[in-house]
């Protein structure tokens, strides 16, 4: 097992990852920006290194002065979280040359994956079904609508190195064509420095299904179910629930082992999550690989009884798995609900400051993830994850009436919140009957 783990990430994950540590026997060093001395990950940190500004670019997203924290304090692995560097191969690959271990797959993994094109091109070959589109990248624009006539209007055009939501573009017809690839192109160019773009048909009223898989080095590897994640606000996930009330056993099983099989193909190790597209004959198609982490992670935690934390870091200092698919079993619902520092009302604009008073929910099913705490400054440079609100139920009813009181009980004062959407949200009738798909929210204004 690591001796000394540094955490490469700030707010609730950081938290989460030294909980993990220190129930592993494991110290732990924090870093953190100027604008960050007061967080809770700091705090709780065995030792703690302020690692530059409040910009990102020169405190959490420089790989040299996060190597250089760990070298100074002797740290024998990173664990990056997600976000930030956990998708960076570069960073992972300096890990590697520095003799640190990074918490994660390869960085050749993580090249390959990071490359949607790519990444689809290696799981056609590992028999994992994928979305009809583009054979990796397109070279023109007149090969893209070439493509996009054969198959068929809708067609998505994504952007090779995209993430979190930007980058892509619906074309609806061949008029739009041309128009659309370069405003795509730019934005790619913009947001990512790599203007290559590959083209998908664009499914229609899908959910956003993904199977949470764990590998150690020795060729295991399970799946730990589904997380549903359609309940999206601009491509970007608000609330998950695991388990999808429309997968069912068999579905399950399906999906769960193609996932294994396409992990085992390419060697993969660590945990990682297969995201798909299931569309409303229930067939599924993989969208991508995250090779990280993902912010949702509690709810599977929750109905699997495994700490994906603690495995993951298990498995990453070349411990095996220690389970197989047997073992696991999954049981009772869980959701999760992003409290963001943000305005549901006025179009989620960003609501930092600082929390005047603040009151965790508690009591039977409940479990909140978060840095934050009465008094705390939410500063303005980040993401506005304030904190994630989890409940668990013996069933999916059990589970929204906790989330129910729940978001009640959740006292912050002082900013906005989503706490009033996601009221809103789960008082719905079509999110009660699970009636929903990733189009839920362009359809149903909440923000009222
Ligand atoms: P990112 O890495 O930016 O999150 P993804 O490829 O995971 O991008 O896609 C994010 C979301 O965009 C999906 O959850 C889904 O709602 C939508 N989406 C992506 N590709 C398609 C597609 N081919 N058809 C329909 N919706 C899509």
């Amino acid at each position: 097992m690591f001796k000394k783990v540094l955490i490469a990430n700030r707010s609730e994950i950081a938290l989460r990852i030294i909980r993990a540590c220190k129930e592993l026997g494991v110290a732990t060093v924090a870093v953190h920006s100027e604008a960050d001395s007061e967080s809770l990950h700091v705090r709780f940190a065995d030792e703690a290194v302020c690692i530059g500004p409040a910009a990102s670019a020169e405190s959490y997203l420089d790989p040299r002065r996060i190597i250089a924290a760990a070298e100074i304090t002797g740290a024998d692995a990173i664990h990056p979280g997600y976000g930030f560097l956990a998708e960076n191969a570069e960073f992972a690959e300096m890990c590697l040359d520095s003799g640190i271990k990074f918490i994660g797959p390869t960085p050749d993994m993580i090249r390959q994956m990071g490359n949607k094109a790519k990444a689809k091109e290696l799981m056609i070959n590992a028999g994992v079904p994928v979305v009809p589109g583009s054979e990796g990248v397109l070279s023109n624009s007149d090969e893209g609508l070439k493509l996009a006539e054969e198959i068929g209007y809708p067609v998505i055009l994504k952007a090779v190195s995209g993430g979190g939501g930007r980058g892509m573009r619906i074309v609806n017809n061949s008029e739009e064509f041309e128009m659309n690839y370069q405003m795509a192109q730019a934005e790619a160019q913009g947001a990512f420095g790599d203007p290559d773009m590959y083209l998908e048909k664009y499914i229609l009223n899908p959910r956003h299904i993904e199977i949470q898989l764990m590998a150690d080095q020795y060729g295991n590897a399970v799946y730990l179910g589904e997380r549903e994640c359609s309940i999206q606000r601009r491509h970007q996930k608000l609330l998950e629930e695991s388990p999808s009330s429309v997968v069912d056993e068999n579905l399950r099983r399906k999906m769960g082992a193609v996932s294994v099989e396409g992990a085992l193909k390419i060697g993969y190790e660590g945990a990682g999550t297969i995201e798909f597209l299931l569309d409303s004959d229930h067939n599924f198609y993989f969208m991508e690989m995250n090779t990280r982490i993902q912010v949702e992670h509690p709810v599977t935690e929750m109905v699997s009884n495994q700490d994906l934390l603690k495995d993951q870091i298990r498995v990453a200092a070349g411990e095996k798995l220690g389970y197989t698919q047997e073992n696991i079993r999954l049981e009772g619902h869980a959701i999760e609900c992003r409290i963001n520092a943000e305005d549901g009302e006025r179009n989620f604009m960003p609501s930092p400051g600082e929390i005047k008073s603040f009151n965790v929910p508690g009591g039977p099913g409940i479990r909140v993830d978060t840095h934050a705490y009465g008094h705390y400054h939410i500063p303005p440079y980040y993401d506005s994850l304030v904190a994630k609100l989890i409940t668990y139920g013996k069933t999916r009813e059990e589970a929204l009436a906790r989330m129910n009181r729940a978001l009640d009980e959740f006292i912050i004062e002082g900013i906005k919140t989503t706490i009033p959407f996601h009221k809103k949200l789960i008082a719905h009738p079509d999110f009660i009957s699970g009636n929903f798909d990733t189009g839920f929210l362009d359809r149903v204004d909440l923000t009222k």
